[in-house]
């Protein structure tokens, strides 16, 4: 397990290279939900999502050897932006395998910060075989989205900055797909204030994590379009660090249908004046929804991504539920 002198190095490590984020009181939500509400605002970080912080630690991490041989992963999308950026900073290559899923705003973001993009496949484990052949012949060194230490502590650094800014938090909401951020948050936030409950949000159409700690064991999910496209795709059938960390240190777990991740959606731009990707908006979904069991204040919500393509969002804007449909 990563503990929290891992994550605490990390935010030394990474502080040179990423600002904190601001973490702003929502008086909306405060008074649906009838407790203080705090939005962390990670979409504000340079690439767009929190991944800027696990793919930086990773980053600085290699050796210069590693770094020249070039760094690769697999991604919805987010953690491919990141590592490309990171990877560039550092004068490294990156090589992100993705499949037909990521959307193309996405795509073409990640084209743009210089890295070599392959997509292969209709599924993040066809695109995983991809970076697995790419390993094994081209010795380039794998970086994963979630499932590796420095990403999982790097990503645990905001757990640190929320517990700072807010020492009296009960309960923080967390999107989750492979679970390295909300094991991150969940390791910082439990060793400062054990009491403090860790709740995972994702949606309904494909949630791996859910489905495994349901298990017990990592399980294969199908993949389906979803308006939190960056919360898909497996957890690794040999997953070594965030299953077990999430079945140790999550309290909860609620899942959104797709108008309820809508409802987040419109609820942080009408509202809040943010514009949020679906998965970034689960948290808000979950707490307009009432999802969350025995709610207790106050609360920290992470609005985790603003990678959303501009017309998907004016749709959702405009009051369309599920402009998805049909699409599957
Ligand atoms: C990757 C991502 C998540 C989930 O992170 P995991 O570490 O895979 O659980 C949540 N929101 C956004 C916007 C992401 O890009």
């Amino acid at each position: 397990m990563v503990d929290i002198s891992a994550i605490e190095n990390s935010r030394r490590r990474i502080k040179e290279h990423i600002e904190p984020t601001p973490f702003v009181c929502s008086a909306v939500l405060s008074e649906i939900c009838g407790v203080p509400v705090n939005l962390k605002l990670e979409h504000h970080q340079t690439t767009g999502s929190f991944k800027i912080r696990g793919a930086t630690n990773a980053i600085l991490r290699l050796t210069e050897a590693e770094r020249a041989r070039g760094v690769i992963a697999v991604s919805t999308g987010n953690h491919g932006r990141a590592l490309a950026h990171a990877a560039r900073a550092v004068g490294s290559k990156a090589t992100i395998c993705m499949s037909k899923l990521v959307p193309e705003n996405k795509v073409s973001e990640i084209r743009r910060l210089g890295a070599d993009v392959r997509i292969i496949g209709n599924t993040q484990d066809e695109a995983q075989e991809e970076v697995d052949r790419l390993v094994r012949d081209n010795g380039l060194v794998l970086l994963p989205p979630f499932d590796h230490p420095d990403i999982i502590a790097g990503q645990g650094t905001i757990g640190l900055e929320i517990v700072e800014a807010m020492p009296d938090v009960a309960t923080i909401l967390v999107p989750i797909s492979g679970g390295g951020l909300a094991a991150g948050i969940a390791a910082a936030v439990k060793a400062l204030r054990p009491q403090t409950r860790v709740i995972g949000v994702s949606m309904q159409r494909g949630a791996a994590m859910k489905a495994s700690l349901d298990a017990g064991r990592p399980v294969l999910v199908e993949e389906v379009r979803t308006l939190a496209d960056a919360l898909g795709g497996g957890i690794g059938l040999d997953n070594k660090l965030t299953f077990a960390m999430c079945q140790t240190l999550l309290d909860d777990f609620v899942l959104l249908n797709e108008s309820e991740i809508a409802a987040g959606i419109r609820h942080a731009y009408e509202k809040e004046r943010e514009v949020i990707e679906g998965s970034g908006a689960v948290g808000v979904g979950a707490l307009l929804a009432s999802k969350i069991a025995g709610l207790h204040g106050p609360v920290a919500v992470l609005l985790t991504g603003r990678n959303i393509d501009m017309e998907l969002h004016r749709r959702i804007v405009c009051g369309m539920n599920n402009p998805l449909e049909g699409e599957n």
